[in-house]
């Protein structure tokens, strides 16, 4: 098994209310970076889908320095409406899918910290690629390490 010491929040990064599924991001994970799969390990939809992304035992590509040793999470959103203003855009079905699946992580990696992106490379896009976006600095747009604290 992976030693999973780290479970890192993302958002997408678009619009509020904007429904976009997890087979979209993988589209452009793998069209426009070349990867072999989409970057992250679940995508959290707006209804609260949780969607699989990313087999957990393959290293993710999602946070650059980090991505040896953990779990990225993405909800859809994170921007308001003028598709760049950070925004915790999370629906309440969000919220609720968030926190059962970051429950269940917690249960099976028991040592594995919560952070938001922010936290750990929060100029840095998956490819270590310095960008100096507001959205991308305030990712995932809420205090995730503080909210999922006693998870
Ligand atoms: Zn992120």
């Amino acid at each position: 098994m992976r030693r999973i010491d780290k479970i890192i929040i993302h958002c997408s990064a678009t619009p509020e209310g904007r429904d976009v599924k997890m087979e979209a991001i993988r589209d452009c994970h793998v069209r426009v970076n070349h990867w072999s799969d989409i970057g992250y390990h679940y995508v959290i939809e707006l209804d609260g889908f949780i969607a699989k992304g990313r087999d957990e035992e393959t290293i993710g590509a999602h946070c650059q320095g980090h991505n040896l040793g953990s779990i990225g999470v993405c909800y859809i959103g994170g921007v308001a409406k003028d598709g760049k203003t950070p925004k915790d855009t999370r629906t309440s079905a969000q919220k609720q899918s968030l926190i059962k699946l970051l429950k269940s992580l917690k249960a099976r990696y028991p040592s594995a910290i919560i952070y938001g992106h922010r936290d750990l490379s929060p100029d840095k896009n998956s490819n270590g690629v310095i960008e100096q976006s507001e959205w991308l600095k305030a990712c995932p747009s809420f205090n995730a390490k503080d909210e999922y604290k006693d998870i």
